[in-house]
């Protein structure tokens, strides 16, 4: 694929008309519109289709993986509540988009993907366009151990339960947000974590993720 990282007058008027749209769709939390509005989401897609790339639509990346829709970006993002130096585990890097949505929003973020190829492309292209997470290649169904805890847990991938690894790599006050079901529909869900083996869970809206495949997974 041929990419190219160019952010003209036509790329940044679509991306102020995703961001009212977001609006529209409910978004409320400035702090995400604003980081939406500034990530270049073109600079993921081969130009060929730099025309989809402001459209509300998951879009395919290659190895038969997808950029997710931006309102899931949003939404997901927005439930995070990230504070400036949060420690954010990210798990499913993909294209390195919601990467760089958590990065703008101040997260000192560490990232995992388990294909290799994306992986790739994803420790050249982010630090290219400026943004500098810790990047991992592996299973992150069983999180990041060696780096834990974590303020927030994101995962962007739909898992069939909630991997109870993850819960233990969370700070007290730690927030985990993970889509939950089976392989046509999940749940997102948040879990806080208020005591050591204590947690609140929330179930949300219904999305429909690609699995997350792993260990601890599907
Ligand atoms: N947020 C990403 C973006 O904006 O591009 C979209 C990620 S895509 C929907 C989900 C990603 O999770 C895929 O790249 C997939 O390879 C990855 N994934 C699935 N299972 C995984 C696992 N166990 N560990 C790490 N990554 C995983």
């Amino acid at each position: 694929m041929a990419y190219r990282f160019v952010d003209n007058y036509r790329e940044k008027g679509a991306r102020k008309q995703l961001v009212h749209h977001l609006e529209k769709r409910g978004i409320q939390d400035k702090a995400v519109l604003k980081a939406i509005g500034k990530v270049p989401r073109h600079f993921f897609f081969d130009e060929t289709f730099w025309n989809q790339a402001y459209r509300d639509i998951a879009f395919p990346i290659g190895d038969g993986q997808t950029i997710s829709q931006p309102y899931t970006v949003a939404y997901q993002s927005e439930l995070l509540h990230v504070k400036k130096g949060d420690r954010v585990l990210e798990i499913g890097t993909g294209s390195g988009y919601q990467t760089c949505i958590l990065l703008e929003l101040g997260a000192e973020v560490f990232t995992i993907e388990r294909q290799e190829a994306l992986y790739n492309r994803t420790v050249v292209v982010l630090p290219y366009m400026g943004y500098k997470p810790h990047f991992f290649l592996g299973d992150g169904s069983k999180g990041i151990p060696e780096h834990a805890p974590y303020d927030k847990i994101i995962v962007t991938a739909g898992a069939p339960f909630v991997p109870e690894v993850m819960l233990g790599q969370l700070k007290l006050g730690g927030l985990l947000v993970i889509p939950v079901g089976d392989e046509k529909e999940q749940k997102m869900v948040t879990i806080l974590r208020v005591g050591e083996n204590d947690f609140e869970r929330i179930e949300l809206d219904t999305f429909r993720f690609v699995p997350l495949v792993g260990d601890k997974a599907w």
